[in-house]
């Protein structure tokens, strides 16, 4: 079957030939509509999953406390926040939690946003110019990519986690650009590997430039404080002046949003160009007492980090003795990558008949031939559950 370009002569026949396209590259996309029960496992045709797709890492978006506080917000505030936060949309709940968010990330002052997509959209597009230069890890999420097309500035690559290239690139451009920013994710979504952010802080420290760390998912997770990668940043380094941290809300915070942190003027300049900030209806306060309550929990309690960091080392080393490709995975993001996307959704689907959802990612979330089912641990798993699957793992591997 060839799928032409040539511009159909029916009124909207041009939208079938490109799904049609989609679908002969095995690349159709689809939703299920899923419940979820209390302890985070999915209901799916009446059947009861366990749930390895899911980004909410320590199991707080189904944590009473969580789910009580964003009630109360509802009762006091409403259910939506009606306005944009520079009208009227802000509330004292939002300007609290941004004050706590700042304290606990050791950091002057932060910014809420309506969601972790729009933060990096929101930040990159408001701080950089058209005359600066953006150096980008090629495994950076859509967001920082769709940022990057939007600063209207050059943009450029620099191989994945790749300090050399990174220096290279540097050396054949930066002359030419008013200020230099290097954005990488931290924890890189679709393989589980960290960035080298000391290395990055230091390149960026000695060529006077800016680093912006996405740590959607470390936070949370990743260090003594559950900061993210920045916890595990040799002791007195002044990075604050150098760095600054997005994250989302939508991930460990099991509640939904974005953020930035950040020293003021930046915090400032954020709050007075970010157009996705200025032209989109706040946060929900319902969102915001949700993530304000796990924030409180998280600082307070170690018990889910330390639990996700254990579980995370136990199957990584389960599945190397396997032999399975787990790629660079360090953390609760394990790839188990397979190649070929329509083999791995017959896998993915293979592992629902046996109770287990493990999504199958395909290009072009990942680069191609590199299709996989991706884990995401949270703690509501296991060990005896890691084990279970690591049985039906092997069967549906022989199976497809
Ligand atoms: N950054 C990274 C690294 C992400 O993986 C994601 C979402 N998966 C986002 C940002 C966007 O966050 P949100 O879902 O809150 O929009």
């Amino acid at each position: 079957m060839s799928i032409s370009d040539d511009q159909p002569a029916v009124h909207l026949d041009w939208v079938q030939l490109e799904l049609d396209r989609i679908a002969f590259n095995g690349l159709t996309r689809f939703r299920r509509a899923l419940k979820f029960s209390p302890n985070g496992s999915i209901l799916y045709r009446g059947k009861n999953l366990v749930n390895f797709s899911s980004n909410d890492y320590l199991g707080l978006s189904q944590h009473p406390n969580i789910i009580k506080s964003a009630c109360k917000a509802i009762k006091a505030f409403g259910a939506g926040a009606t306005a944009s936060p520079l009208v009227s949309g802000y509330t004292r709940l939002h300007r609290s939690f941004e004050k706590e968010l700042a304290l606990w990330e050791g950091l002057d002052d932060s910014i809420v946003f309506p969601s972790g997509y729009s933060a990096n959209l929101g930040t990159i597009t408001a701080l950089v110019h058209p005359k600066d230069l953006i150096l980008s890890d090629s495994l950076n999420h859509a967001s920082i990519i769709d940022a990057c097309r939007l600063s209207h500035c050059t943009s450029r690559f620099y191989r994945h986690n790749n300090l050399d290239h990174l220096q290279e690139l540097i050396a054949l451009n930066r002359e030419k650009y008013r200020n230099l920013w290097i954005v990488s994710d931290s924890l890189f979504s679709m393989d589980g590997d960290f960035a080298l952010v000391k290395q990055l802080y230091d390149v960026a420290l000695k060529n006077d430039a800016m680093l912006i760390l996405d740590e959607a998912h470390a936070t949370g997770v990743i260090g003594n404080f559950a900061r993210g990668l920045t916890d595990l940043l040799p002791e007195g380094i002044d990075w604050q002046d150098r760095i600054v941290k997005l994250g989302t809300l939508s991930k460990a915070f099991g509640s939904q949003g974005g953020f930035v942190c950040a020293k003021k003027q930046i915090i400032n300049l954020i709050k007075n160009k970010a157009r996705p900030y200025i032209f989109s209806t706040a946060l929900s306060p319902a969102a915001v007492a949700a993530a304000r309550a796990s924030l409180k929990l998280i600082s307070k309690d170690k018990n889910r980090t330390e639990l996700i960091q254990h579980l995370s080392a136990y199957l990584r080393s389960k599945l190397l003795e396997l032999n399975i490709n787990i790629g660079a995975s360090e953390s609760q993001i394990i790839p188990i990558i397979i190649g070929d996307a329509s083999k791995t959704l017959r896998l993915s689907k293979n592992l629902i008949k046996r109770g287990f959802f493990v999504p199958a990612i395909r290009p072009p979330s990942v680069p191609k031939n590199t299709s996989r089912l991706r884990i995401s641990l949270n703690a509501n798993h296991n060990v005896e559950v890691l084990n279970d699957f690591i049985s039906n793992l092997k069967l549906a591997l022989t199976e497809t």
